[in-house]
């Protein structure tokens, strides 16, 4: 109610996933931001969620948390294998990654 921040608003929900097909094992999103991005047993990296669970299966999403959106974004831009992908979660269009070009 009353709400003047339109502009920021509702359909900016982002997710984030990785393609761990071409994720190169190095850990530099881990590194940038942890509290998304973790490292599991087989050497790849995964999402995680606010509950710390690591999201395993394929093309697996989270929210992006909007505090940590600069870190998720470096990590993006850092990413060897260009394999982390951020998108609209209204719409799955990809704002930050290798097809958001
Ligand atoms: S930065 Fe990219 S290639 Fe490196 S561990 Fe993370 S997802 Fe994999």
């Amino acid at each position: 109610m009353g709400s003047v921040s339109e502009s920021q608003g509702a359909g900016e929900a982002l997710e984030v996933w990785i393609d761990q097909d071409l994720c190169t094992g190095d850990g530099i999103c881990a590194q940038y931001a942890p509290e998304v991005f973790e490292l599991d047993i087989d050497g790849l990296a995964y999402v995680k969620g606010s509950d710390d669970e690591l999201r395993q299966s394929p093309g697996a999403t989270v929210p992006v948390p909007l505090p940590l959106l600069t870190d998720i974004v470096d990590s993006v831009k850092e990413c060897p294998g260009e394999c982390i992908h951020v998108r609209r979660a209204a719409d799955r269009v990809e704002v930050y990654g290798p097809a958001a070009d």
